[in-house]
C-alpha cells in the first residue's frame, strides 16, 4: 500500500469537502475566507493553524492577484506543504540510531488502542528483513493482554521478546531487556510501555524510571521517544500529544489508522501546535502497512 491507497478515505472526506468548497467559489472574498476557515477547522488542522493559514493565504491571494479557482487550489495545497515544511526546518523527520555499535532503543508511548504493539510489529519486521536482529520488550505489564500480544507479534515477524508476568515492575522488564540486547549484539531494542494517561503523575514516573534503567547503561539511548497516536481521533489526538509532550520529551510521532476516516489535518495540527515531527505512519493492520512520513506526499495526498 502507498500513501495513494492509504489515503483513499482521508482523501474521500477531505478532498470532497475542499471540492465542495471549491465548487461553491464565486471570489476570494470574505466569504470566501470564512468557509476557507471552516472547512479547515472541519478538517482537524486545529483552531490556531486554520486562522494562520487563512491570514498567510490572504496575503498570498494579495500578492500573487489569484483570480482562477485552479489558481486558488494551487496556492492553498502549496501552502500547506509550506507550512509544513516552515515549521519543521529544524526538525528530522526521520528516525535516529545509535551512532556506534550499542544497540538503538526506541521507547513507544500513547495510549492503548493508538496501535503500539502493532507498529512495534511492523518496524520490528521492517528491521529484521533489512536483517538487522531485533528485540522486543514487553513494558506494557499492567495488562496481561498486551504481552501476549506483542509475543503474537514477535512470532508472526519471528524476533524474540523479552517478556515477564503481567504486574511485573515494567522497569525490571526492560532493565533485563537492555542486558540481553548488549550482551547478545542486538541492533534494535523496541520497548512497549503502557499508556494510562488517567493517572499523569505515576505515568511520568514509570517513563522516568524506564528512561533511567536504559541510559544507565546506554547512555545515548533511547535514541528515540515515539508517541502513538490514532489518526482517526481527530483533535482529541492533538490534546493527547499535548499530554504526553507533558509527561516525558516525545521526539516523534507515529499516526496510525490514517487508512481509516482520518481527517489528514492533523498532521499539521500537531506540527504547528506542538513542534514535534511527525516520524511514522500507519495505513493498516498488516506488517508491511507502515511508512515514513513525507509531508510533501501526504499532502498531495490528501488533496489528489
Ligand atoms: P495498542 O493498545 O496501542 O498497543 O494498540 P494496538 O497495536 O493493539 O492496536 C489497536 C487496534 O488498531 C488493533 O486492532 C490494530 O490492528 C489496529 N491498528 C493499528 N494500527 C493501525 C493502522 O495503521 N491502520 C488500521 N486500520 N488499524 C490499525
Amino acid at each position: 500500500k502507498e500513501y495513494d491507497e492509504g489515503l483513499k478515505k482521508s482523501r474521500n472526506s477531505f478532498g470532497a469537502r475542499f471540492n465542495r468548497f471549491l465548487a461553491n467559489f464565486r471570489s476570494v472574498d470574505e466569504e470566501f475566507f470564512d468557509d476557507l476557515e471552516e472547512l479547515l477547522i472541519e478538517s482537524d488542522v486545529g483552531y490556531e493553524t486554520a486562522m494562520r493559514l487563512s491570514d498567510e493565504l490572504r496575503e498570498e491571494v494579495k500578492l500573487e492577484n489569484v483570480k482562477k479557482r485552479s489558481d486558488v487550489s494551487d496556492v492553498i495545497v502549496r501552502k500547506l506543504v509550506d507550512m509544513y515544511d516552515e515549521e519543521g526546518k529544524e526538525e528530522d523527520n526521520t528516525l535516529k540510531f545509535s551512532k556506534d555499535k550499542t544497540p538503538t532503543v526506541f521507547l513507544f508511548v500513547g495510549v492503548n488502542g493508538a496501535g503500539k504493539t502493532t507498529t512495534i510489529g511492523k518496524l520490528a519486521h521492517r528491521y529484521q528483513q533489512e536483517g538487522k536482529k531485533v528485540l522486543l520488550a514487553a513494558g506494557d505489564t499492567f495488562r496481561a493482554g498486551a504481552i501476549e500480544q506483542l509475543q503474537v507479534w514477535g512470532k508472526r515477524v519471528n524476533v524474540p521478546v523479552q517478556a515477564s508476568k503481567a504486574q511485573t515492575d515494567p522497569a525490571s522488564v526492560v532493565f533485563d531487556a537492555v542486558h540481553r540486547a548488549v550482551n547478545e549484539d542486538f541492533d534494535i531494542l523496541l520497548v512497549d510501555t503502557a499508556g494510562r494517561l488517567q493517572n499523569k503523575e505515576g505515568l511520568m514516573r514509570e517513563l522516568e524510571k524506564i528512561k533511567r534503567v536504559i541510559t544507565r547503561e546506554l547512555p545515548d539511548a533511547p535514541q528515540e521517544v515515539l508517541l502513538v497516536l490514532d489518526g482517526s481521533t481527530g483533535q482529541n489526538a492533538l490534546s493527547q500529544a499535548k499530554q504526553f509532550n507533558e509527561t516525558t520529551d516525545v521526539s516523534g510521532i507515529v499516526l496510525t489508522k490514517i487508512d481509516g476516516s482520518s481527517q489528514g489535518g492533523i498532521v499539521l495540527a500537531i506540527r504547528n501546535e506542538l513542534h514535534i515531527p511527525v516520524k511514522l505512519v500507519g495505513l493498516g493492520e498488516q506488517m508491511d502497512d507502515l511508512r515514513d512520513f513525507d509531508p510533501e506526499k501526504f499532502i498531495y495526498g490528501l488533496f489528489k
